[in-house]
């Protein structure tokens, strides 16, 4: 779904500009100081030159009245001014009473050689860091001098602004984050379900498909029979021989069917209640009663049937169950391998008993081994009917494995052949 590959997309984006925003700033940061610096200078040069030309004539002819009038709007404004006579003696100054030598300050000593000077240091009266500019008129030397936490304020102003910004961008960032991310995860969780929906939809339909077909082949069987036999004319007693024994292989196998459907519905219903109980159980003796079972079976098909369970090995099952599971991977061994042994076998590996039953007969090609525990899935369909195969065997043992938390696989075996390997968890 597109929304879920490009859910990320308004995050990454406000995170990009949030970056880049503060790339700029940081690497910005010291010009914007800067030109609000020079701005100051620059207004700062103007306000002096104005001072100086207020003052010019004040100052000529010692007018103090002018100039502390001057100076007093001068505080007013937050502006400190400064006169001094040209070899750098205070003949007044705003911010203060005492009037000392200002020789030697950086602006005044410009001043006095160049005209003009400015200096942005610590006043050595007031202890602020301030900015000073001082111009030569005549003998004297006009100051005027701004508080630094005055001239930068405007630059602190606005980078207070730009991280409260920031921190607001960030924490919005944060929580689009939380959003789409929460988002996703419900989209996900959602297409999960659907696509687990939609296959076991799919199952469904093909399990019903499946089953009617198989229902309906020895039907159909069983109602020819039946009709021939109830008609009564042209049928031979040899015919009727045949048509008995046909009616006999048709309900066997509706019974089979109907009998494996039961045991795997059994199984999917304990699976899923999951109200069953296991015992310690010798699997040895498990693998030894089956092989006597099918005995005769396997004489029947010269087929040599040999148990390698040597070793008890207990484990905690369901004995009739895995009975049935061993059962059916030596029945389909014995029907369809062409095999001339079978070797059932017990061993213990990673913490699991895995039981296995091998042969050495004609395989099942690698294109059917990932389908071959479906239900109803069987390499040759007519053979396997023909044999009084349901197709359900190998989902029965796969369902027995689940249901003792195991697996069922199925290896080839070098040279041809089939194991089938059923491991259970020992604990
Ligand atoms: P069925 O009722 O047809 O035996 P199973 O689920 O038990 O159904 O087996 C599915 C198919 O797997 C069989 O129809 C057969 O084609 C194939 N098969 C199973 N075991 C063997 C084996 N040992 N050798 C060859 N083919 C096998």
């Amino acid at each position: 779904m597109k929304l879920v590959r490009f859910g990320q997309l308004p995050s990454v984006l406000a995170f990009c500009s949030l970056a880049a925003c503060a790339w700029v700033l940081i690497t910005e940061i010291g010009s914007f100081r800067d030109a609000v610096g020079s701005w100051a200078r620059r207004d700062l040069l103007a306000r002096t030159q104005l001072a100086a030309d207020s003052l010019a004539e004040a100052v000529a002819t010692g007018d103090f009245r002018r100039i502390r009038d001057f100076g007093d709007g001068c505080r007013r404004e937050g502006v400190r001014l400064t006169i001094l006579s040209s070899p750098g003696g205070v003949v007044y100054d705003s911010a203060t009473q005492v009037f000392g030598k200002h020789a030697g300050r950086p602006e005044v000593e410009s001043a006095i050689s160049t005209g003009v000077g400015m200096a942005l240091r610590k006043s050595e009266t007031t202890d602020e860091e301030m900015l000073f500019c001082a111009r030569r008129t005549g003998e004297f030397v006009i100051r005027l001098g701004l508080p630094a936490a005055r001239v930068y304020a405007p630059f602190q102003r606005a980078r207070t602004g730009l991280v409260l910004a920031g921190l607001v961008g960030a924490f919005s960032i944060f929580l689009a984050f939380l959003f789409t991310n929460r988002l996703i995860a419900r989209i996900r969780e959602r297409e999960r379900l659907l696509a687990e929906m939609k296959r076991e939809e799919r199952f469904r339909r093909e399990f019903i498909a499946n089953l009617t077909h198989e229902f309906k082949t020895p039907l159909t069987g069983i109602l020819g029979a039946v009709d021939l036999l109830g008609d009564g004319t042209n049928v031979t007693p040899e015919n009727r021989h045949t048509l008995l024994e046909l009616l006999r292989h048709e309900t066997i196998r509706l019974n089979s069917l109907v009998q494996e459907m039961l045991v795997l519905s059994h199984l999917e219903e304990d699976q899923l209640a999951k109200h069953f109980t296991f015992a310690p159980a010798d699997l040895s003796e498990v693998l030894k009663a089956v092989a006597a079972r099918l005995r005769q079976k396997a004489d029947a098909a010269h087929v040599r049937l040999s148990v390698d369970a040597a070793l008890p090995l207990v484990v905690p099952c369901d004995v009739q169950r895995m009975e049935t599971a061993i059962t059916n991977l030596v029945e389909n061994a014995l029907r369809y391998s062409g095999s001339p042994d079978v070797v059932l076998s017990l061993s213990s590996r990673d913490g699991k008993a895995v039981v296995a039953v091998e042969d050495h007969g004609v395989g099942i090609p690698q294109e059917h081994r990932e389908r071959i525990f479906e239900r109803f899935y069987r390499v040759d369909k007519d053979r396997s009917r023909e044999l009084g195969g349901t197709g359900l065997g190998l989902a029965i043992v796969k369902h027995v494995a689940r249901l003792h938390k195991g697996t069922a696989t199925l290896l080839p075996v070098r040279g041809g052949g089939c194991r089938f390997e059923l491991a259970i968890p020992m604990t």
